[in-house]
């Protein structure tokens, strides 16, 4: 987060306290704008029911919560935290590939320790701070050769700071976390990659696609043999967020394009937020909602300030407020 982004958030933050200073005459500021029970309103609608489908691994984690999604595959789930990120840890026969390491609040090297006795690589789907939090604790990073990469390697307090706010809890925080000086930790990148560029894990090959847009150094990654697609936050169950400045709305119809050809390969789209099990066809449905939305067909729900939702089908996504122009039918080249 830029200092920018800061005051915007600061800004947003003292327009939701007048908001709710006004509605309160009678109730206290808490219980209006965080509900009677004191839960942010977002918590109240967990456990989302399709986890009751999935079939969850009983670590007993105060933090964590771990899904085997398909053989050798598992989504680590973030649920107390307003993101709901997820991560995934996906094993071979010689050594087993982390794809992304969640907020860095719960310990997520301890929980990959308790899932596999390989050795884990990291790489991430890209790297907002929630899906590098826990990069500082492995010794071998992938990373994709971008300025936007390198600098978040950095790590940043301020961003950290923000996931923690009384709004984006959900229950407590782990035993031992000290808040105030939650920041995210850099990290080394130990070998840069790029499109194509394949991890074989043993008896087991994972493929980069690269996919920016929602940033730079945004990427895909695809397991043919298994059929499983992780999207990261190119797409994902929910509203899908593209309105930070380093979103780049050309790109992502580019990359919504590439995701949507591959879907008669694949079984299972695993994306990094919220659920983490959605079907192909949902890619077809993506591509076409955001060419209509960039179009001007859609109309939006709800804009306000710099930010504006748009749902169309299934699909949702918080885009800038107003649209960027894009030319989303750039014909052949
Ligand atoms: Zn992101």
């Amino acid at each position: 987060m830029n200092k920018q982004m800061s005051l915007t958030l600061l800004r947003m933050f003292l327009n939701l306290y007048v908001l709710c200073a006004a509605a309160s005459s009678a109730l206290s500021f808490s219980s209006v704008c965080f509900g009677q029970t004191g839960k942010p309103e977002w918590c109240k609608n967990l456990p989302r029911p399709e986890y009751k489908s999935l079939e969850q691994v009983p670590l007993n984690d105060p933090w964590f919560e771990v899904y085997k999604v398909a053989p050798a595959t598992f989504a680590i789930y973030e649920p107390h935290q307003a993101e709901e990120v997820i991560s995934y840890l996906v094993v071979g026969t010689k050594q087993a590939l982390l794809f992304d390491t969640g907020m860095g609040i719960g310990n997520i090297k301890a929980i990959a320790a308790r899932l596999t006795s390989r050795p884990i690589v990291v790489l991430n789907s890209h790297t907002h701070d929630d899906h590098v939090g826990g990069n500082w604790q492995f010794p071998f990073i992938y990373g994709m050769d971008t300025a936007f990469t390198r600098a978040n390697a950095k790590g940043s307090h301020e961003d950290a700071q923000a996931e923690i706010a009384q709004d984006q809890i959900c229950g407590a925080l782990p035993k031992g976390f000290d808040p105030a000086k939650y920041s995210t930790k850099p990290w080394k990148i130990s070998l840069f990659v790029h499109n194509g560029f394949k991890v074989n894990l043993g008896g087991r090959t994972l493929e980069i696609i690269s996919t920016p847009g929602h940033t730079p150094d945004a990427i895909s990654l695809i397991d043919r043999a298994n059929g499983l697609l992780f999207t990261g936050d190119t797409f994902y169950s929910g509203e899908i967020w593209l309105y930070r400045p380093e979103t780049d709305f050309a790109a992502y119809l580019a990359s919504t394009k590439k995701l949507a050809a591959l879907a008669s390969e694949i079984k299972l789209v695993l994306g990094a937020h919220n659920v983490p099990a959605a079907q192909p066809s949902l890619l077809a449905q993506l591509d076409a909602a955001i060419h209509a939305v960039l179009d001007g067909k859609v109309a939006t729900n709800s804009a306000k300030g710099n930010q504006a939702i748009y749902q169309v089908g299934e699909i949702s996504f918080r885009l800038r407020n107003p649209l960027p122009a894009v030319n989303s039918n750039p014909g052949p080249n």
